[in-house]
């Protein structure tokens, strides 16, 4: 059994479950508007968390620096969204309610998320979508004019707002034009092409960051009262993933070794819908979002016949008769059918391969066919509603959904792990938050789909910009933070040693190269199955690969200049750290739970199970030196509020 421990003060109000986020609020101390004119605040990303964020701090009237490593804010990784966004609107009158939104999303990440952090999450949701409308968002919209509505896995009624395939990028859309406000008003100053490279921490408080200019490798001091970490998650330690290739953990891990607990970091999401892979020279994954599981059927032959004469290409699959399929989603789970949530159906579709029943060449595929839902809706229907997704399927596998059904197969898509945060979203650094992606919070072992945009933005326009206010509202009388202090002259310094470092091993090999054998490892061992000598072996590999990466690699050019072969090692660096502690914390966690699936721990059946007596925690690792094994702690989780129970899905 394990204790509360009293590095993880989770600060969740007490109080029934509907009135906890009133209470905090209420309890919140609030800055003045002249007293806020005097606080600056660093916002790092500029994706759905950090643009809604940064936009809002702005408003409420605070000085606001924000960073993104690409050349616009708008451009951040968000904009790849393509599915939807989920909010408890009960528009369709399908019985939908804050609490159904709060129940769905607990039971899909396996009850190891908390109660409170969750239901605030379902509770605001509602709030968000009015915000974005008031934007000017374009999302779907029926006849009638309601604003349309469809499905996701893991749950049974319609909740999921949407603008066709595209709706990360019209939300951000929404939330840059917001920020664009404040950066006329003079409110937020952006710095695109800037990579936060280390967090500065004076008398145990976030102060500041030190930042590379990517264009012109200047390396620059920024001092803050607070600092906020929207920088995303880290699934690109797997080196192909459906993430952006810029994508990376390394600001999570800064804040990590300047004490920061990381939470969870085992609990990744591989996405069932996926291209498949298709040679060794690719770099990068695509999604097909899941919304198409509203309407496409996942299937497999169910006899070796035709898998054979399909790898082939002695028949099309749209030849194999009714009689001669498996929709093995829609038989193992009769209730959910194909909108299972993703670490099942990802699951089920690796058990249909490892079977032998994969139908491409590699043996590493399944269908998703749109045929029934093209008869059944007509052309135009299916057109309005995945139109965009064909088209990017057809344009890179060259074969027509229309016609043939999709090959799809699971990948590395999101990272529910992060950095563990309290009620307030506050790291154990104080001063120190982390919003979106790059936090632990809401998602425990596996996140629903359209839950991370719900998530994102929750956290930056709806609580991130009431809770750092009780933390600023002791602030105000300090003066600003003094950059020439040694403290950033240290961080600095070491950000300078670590570039001059890389660029001295002048070695042959490419940064890619080796982030590839790193993907290799965590793929094989830390992937959609893991069992104890995986990865202990894992660790010990990665150990390895980080000692090749310091002889071998070869980074050319000067940090003078644009150079993101400088980048990607600095990026590799931390993936080496990132893929230790995910390895480190997953054979620690003996339990099957969402997207971590222990092989020693399954059903007869092939499915999670979970050890609620000695796993009902979330797990965070505090830093104790390079080279030295992390420290575990544990924080509690309690279901005051849903019955515990053995995920179900079949009826
Ligand atoms: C293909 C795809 C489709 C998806 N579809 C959906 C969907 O339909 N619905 C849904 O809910 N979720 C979806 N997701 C997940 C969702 O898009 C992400 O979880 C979410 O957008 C993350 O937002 P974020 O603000 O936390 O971070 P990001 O959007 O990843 O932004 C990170 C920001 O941090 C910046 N940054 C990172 N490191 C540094 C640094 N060191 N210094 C300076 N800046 C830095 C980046 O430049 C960027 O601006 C999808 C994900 C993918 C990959």
């Amino acid at each position: 059994m394990y204790m509360a421990d009293t590095k993880l003060i989770s600060k969740i109000p007490e109080g029934p479950l509907a009135e906890k986020w009133a209470k905090r609020k209420a309890e919140i101390r609030v800055v003045s508007p002249n007293n806020k004119r005097k606080l600056e605040v660093i916002v790092v990303g500029t994706g759905l968390g950090g643009a809604s964020a940064a936009a809002s701090l702005g408003e409420l009237g605070y000085n606001v620096k924000i960073f993104c490593i690409s050349d616009s804010p708008r451009r951040a990784h968000s904009i790849a969204a393509q599915g939807g966004i989920n909010a408890a609107k009960n528009y369709q009158n399908d019985n939908d309610s804050v609490y159904r939104l709060f129940y769905d999303t607990i039971k899909g990440g396996d009850y190891r998320s908390r109660e409170a952090n969750v239901y605030r999450l379902a509770e605001v949701s509602a709030a968000i979508i009015d915000q974005c409308v008031a934007q000017g968002v374009p999302f779907a919209r029926e006849y009638g004019g309601y604003l349309a509505n469809r499905s996701f896995g893991g749950v049974q009624v319609s909740r999921t707002f949407y603008a066709r395939g595209q709706t990360g990028q019209q939300l951000l859309l929404g939330a840059y034009a917001a920020l664009n406000k404040e950066i006329a008003a003079g409110t937020v100053k952006s710095y695109p092409r800037h990579e936060m490279l280390d967090l500065v921490i004076i008398n145990g408080e976030a102060k500041g960051i030190i930042a590379r200019n990517l264009v012109t490798g200047e390396i620059e001091r920024f001092g803050a009262h607070a600092v906020v970490l929207a920088t995303g998650g880290y699934g690109n330690a797997y080196f192909l993933s459906t993430n952006a290739m810029n994508s990376n953990g390394s600001a999570a891990m800064q804040a990590y070794r300047k004490g920061a607990f990381f939470a969870n970091p085992c609990f990744a999401q591989i996405h069932p819908t996926c291209i498949p892979v298709h040679g060794d020279q690719q770099c990068k994954l695509t999604l097909m979002s899941e919304s198409l599981r509203n309407d496409g059927r996942i299937w497999v032959p169910n006899n070796m016949e035709d898998v054979l004469k399909l790898r082939k290409h002695e028949i099309k699959p749209s030849q194999i008769p009714e009689e001669r399929r498996d929709y093995y989603l829609e038989r193992r789970y009769p209730a959910f059918g194909n909108l299972v949530p993703r670490d099942v159906a990802s699951r089920a579709a690796k058990e249909r391969c490892d079977a032998g029943y994969g139908v491409n060449e590699t043996g590493l595929a399944v269908f998703l066919d749109f045929a029934d839902a093209i008869k059944r809706l007509g052309h135009q229907r299916v057109e309005e509603r995945y139109g965009n997704l064909f088209q990017m399927y057809e344009k890179i596998t060259s074969s027509s959904p229309w016609e043939e059904p999709m090959m799809i197969y699971p990948a590395i898509h999101y990272t529910m792990g992060g950095l563990w945060v309290d009620y307030d979203l506050q790291t154990t650094i104080p001063g120190l938050y982390a919003i979106g992606e790059a936090n632990f919070s809401d998602h425990g072992g596996n996140r629903l789909g359209a839950s991370a945009l719900m998530q994102g933005l929750a956290d930056g326009y709806f609580i991130l910009p009431y809770t750092i206010g009780d933390y600023l509202s002791h602030k105000f009388a300090e003066p600003k933070t003094d950059t020439n202090a040694p403290e950033f002259a240290a961080a600095e310094k070491a950000v300078i040693d670590r570039i001059e470092k890389i660029f001295a091993v002048k070695g042959t090999e490419t940064v890619d190269s080796i982030h590839k054998k790193l993907g290799h490892i965590m793929w094989e061992y830390v992937g959609m199955a893991r069992n104890e000598a995986g990865l202990k072996k894992a660790i010990e590999e990665i150990g390895e690969l980080r000692k090749e990466f310091w002889k071998t690699v070869r980074v050319p050019g000067t940090n003078e200049e644009f150079n993101q072969e400088l980048e990607k090692a600095l990026r590799l660096v931390d993936f080496f750290d990132i893929g230790e502690l995910m390895a480190r914390d997953a054979l620690h966690r003996k339990e099957s739970c969402g997207g971590h699936f222990r092989e020693e721990m399954q059903t007869e059946e092939g499915e999670t199970k979970r050890d609620d007596e000695n796993f009902m925690y979330v797990g965070a690792w505090e830093y104790k030196g390079e080279g030295v094994e992390p420290e575990l702690h544990k924080e509690p989780l309690k279901y005051e509020n849903i019955k515990i129970a053995t995920r179900n899905y079949k009826d």
